[in-house]
């Protein structure tokens, strides 16, 4: 696959102005601070493997990542433990179903089927090796700054409203524990989870996140090896498998790329050896997913030919 910044730039605003007036879908409204969030606004973003950066609108603006955080762990804890020690843990399954499917506990031998649902990534987080929650808190923190090339932090409006309504999310962390598949105190992974999902990203920061994926793990703008590149193969194969929940695989379809959205609006695209593409757009299709960032970041995958399924 080829990337030429010229080609890209005109695509990308191309697929802006066809698709910025569409109005469908709506905002994230059970994180109560999700629906307060301007629901025009929308942006989005490339950066090339090499650094290039490419903008298109709203791109400064800072939203919740939210599910986009579960890639971020994962690569944390695969550095730390290795892929076999959470894979052993964690499967890289895909559901086929919503992100907060309770039923995904219980398909694979009581193990989460994947670490990009949330049953999965309270359950990353736990393995997180550190001497208390804070501790852990704190380097995830750093790994989403290290990957976003990027000072984090964390919203604590959005932290608020979500710890506060998350209920369902405490339930699965405890449904976890009852069959030995959570590695914390069930509780405090639920919290730090929460915490991860509310920290604030623009378009251009998400994008260098998949940049450093689509680079064997070596963040294009610090330089900075932060994961393997075998570890980011495997969040690339967990990406495509999950990365949109159940829609997941029409999006391998239609796009063949891995994706990974957030309820918040955001959704990164990852082109291995080229960039990551990265939109928003807040308001959600029915399965969770930014409409007006999945019909952007497709037209531009299809006219660029960037699909790691082509043969041609
Ligand atoms: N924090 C959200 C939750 O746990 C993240 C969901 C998402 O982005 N799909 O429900």
């Amino acid at each position: 696959m080829s990337c030429c910044k010229k080609d890209v730039a005109a695509v990308m605003q191309q697929a802006f102005d066809m698709h910025k007036g569409n109005k469908d879908g709506a905002n994230a409204s059970y994180i109560p601070f999700l629906a307060s969030v301007p629901s025009d606004l929308c942006g989005l973003a490339f950066v090339s493997v090499t650094g290039e950066v490419i903008k298109i609108q709203d791109v400064d603006y800072k939203y919740a990542i939210e599910s986009i955080s579960k890639i971020m762990t994962l690569g944390l804890a695969l550095e730390q433990s290795g892929a076999d020690a959470v894979h052993s843990k964690i499967g890289a399954d895909p559901t086929g179903l919503p992100f907060n499917s309770v039923i995904a506990l219980e398909l694979h031998d009581d193990k989460p089927l994947t670490p990009l649902v949330n049953a999965g990534a309270m359950a990353t987080v736990s393995l997180i090796e550190a001497e208390d929650k804070e501790q852990r808190w704190q380097k995830i923190l750093a790994f989403q700054s290290a990957l976003a090339a990027a000072d984090i932090e964390l919203s604590e409006d959005v932290n608020q409203s979500e710890q506060t309504t998350n209920a369902h999310n405490r339930a699965m962390a405890l449904l976890l524990e009852s069959s030995n598949r959570i590695y914390s105190d069930p509780l405090e992974a639920c919290d730090v989870y929460t915490r991860q999902c509310s920290t604030l990203f623009n378009t251009v920061e998400l994008a260098t996140v998949g940049a450093t994926f689509a680079n064997g793990g070596k963040n294009p703008v610090s330089g900075k090896q932060l994961v393997s590149p075998e570890n980011a193969a495997h969040i690339l194969a967990e990406m495509m498998m999950e990365g949109l929940y159940d829609t997941s695989g029409d999006w391998a379809y239609d796009v063949g790329l891995p994706g990974k959205s957030g309820v918040g609006g955001g959704l990164l695209t990852i082109i291995p050896n080229v960039g990551a593409l990265a939109a928003f757009s807040p308001r959600l299709d029915q399965f969770g997913n930014s409409v007006r960032g999945q019909l952007m970041i497709k037209h531009v995958a299809q006219t660029m030919g960037w699909n790691l399924f082509n043969s041609k």
